[in-house]
């Protein structure tokens, strides 16, 4: 058997590795223990999966394999931020995931796909657009290799919370990262319970409304804008489905649950940060039940925007907390390293060719040609 004709074991979630297990004719429960050895105790050597029979584990090793992205660089911020760069294939893609360690947390920051299609004007994943999703192994793996990384240094509590908010949109590749998602939440792999794990969507409202039936993990929104004129430039993907379809699939995931969702806001210099916005905001979030993140906008190179000044966030903030709704600014982390939200860019070719008219349009602003 070729090696390519292997599954990797890191594809599957519980119900599919029991579903490999019947189909050879073995017990549903060799799932778990499988699971238990790779994702818990980072064995990836069938050889060594010691409560498992010696013919099963030849057969294992004949079929399957398991394999995770290659690390490339592991870069750490002043600040304590770490930024994992990915191999993810032998064609030179790579993608970054980022851990963000504070007190009593560890919370690793993942990617969803190598680039994105979504074109947030104010996003530099966008601006190096698009090559593929990333598979359930490869979204999985993030997690899998940074608790790697921790346990040989000694930390054996690891990765404590998940965020989806790292290259992609989670949405738009949703049964690779719901399987991913069904892994760091079952406890025979990572235990994490269903509050610490969070999808960040641009709003891609049909793709909520599934994810309702499928699981109640903690859901966060980029909302950016407080009306659809504004919206449409900043979040493209708002021209298909506007602000009031968005709250409307919000309102539908939370219906039942007690629980909030959280609306991430970057706060842009001079286009969405006046106090005028702030009222407009409040005035369509109020009445839910919500959360407001504050993210001070985090530059790159050439970007045409500007993160608004301290006092402007800090009044935005107080104009929302004054009328009930509970406002948070998040703190820029690992922004020496280029680990900060928006900033992750990870390495590959871009097959939607927005990179290269993006390239196209800095050379016309700078009249001159930039190297490559
Ligand atoms: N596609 C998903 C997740 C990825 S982005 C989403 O849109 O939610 C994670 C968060 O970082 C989003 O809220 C995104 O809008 C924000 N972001 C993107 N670029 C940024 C930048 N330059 N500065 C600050 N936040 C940024």
């Amino acid at each position: 058997m070729s090696v390519n004709a292997k599954v990797n074991l890191l594809d599957f979630d519980r119900a599919a590795l029991e579903t490999f297990f019947v189909e050879l004719g073995e017990k549903p429960f060799r799932a778990r223990q499988v699971l238990q050895w790779i994702h818990q105790r980072g064995v990836t050597d069938f050889a060594s999966m010691t409560d498992i029979s010696k013919s099963l584990r030849a057969r294992l090793e004949e079929r399957c394999t398991i394999v995770t992205p290659r690390i490339v660089t592991l870069q750490d911020s002043t600040d304590g931020t770490r930024k994992w760069l990915l191999g993810v294939d032998t064609a030179d893609n790579a993608i970054e995931s980022v851990l963000i360690p504070e007190k009593g947390r560890m919370t690793l920051c993942i990617s969803s796909q190598v680039g994105c299609t979504l074109n947030c004007s104010f996003c530099s994943t966008a601006k190096q657009g698009f090559n593929r999703n990333l598979t359930t192994a490869e979204i999985i793996s993030q997690l899998y290799l940074v608790n790697q990384t921790l346990r040989a240094e000694g930390n054996q509590q690891g990765v404590t919370n998940v965020v989806m908010m790292g290259m992609g949109e989670p949405l738009l590749n949703f049964d690779a990262v719901m399987a991913a998602i069904s892994l760091m939440c079952d406890d025979f792999a990572y235990g994490l319970s269903k509050r610490r794990v969070t999808i960040s969507t641009a709003g891609v409202v049909p793709a909520i409304e599934r994810l309702a039936e499928v699981t109640d993990v903690a859901l966060a929104v980029s909302l950016h804008a407080p009306n659809d004129e504004l919206r449409d430039t900043l979040v493209p993907l708002n021209r298909k489905y506007p602000i009031a379809e968005l709250l409307r699939a919000c309102r539908g995931y939370i219906d039942g649950y007690n629980r909030k969702i959280t609306f991430e806001y970057v706060m842009l210099a001079g286009v969405n940060d006046s106090l005028e916005h702030a009222r407009e905001l409040v005035d369509l979030i109020r009445d839910l039940p919500c959360k407001l993140n504050l993210i001070p906008f985090n530059p790159y190179p050439h970007a045409v925007y500007r993160c608004s000044e301290q006092a402007e966030i800090d009044a935005f903030r107080e104009y929302a907390l004054g009328r009930g709704v509970i406002t948070v600014t998040r703190r820029a982390r690992g922004d020496d390293i280029d680990a900060a939200c928006g900033q992750l860019v990870g390495a590959f070719k871009d097959r939607s060719r927005r990179s290269h008219k993006y390239q196209l349009g800095l050379n016309q602003i700078e009249g001159t040609r930039l190297a490559q």
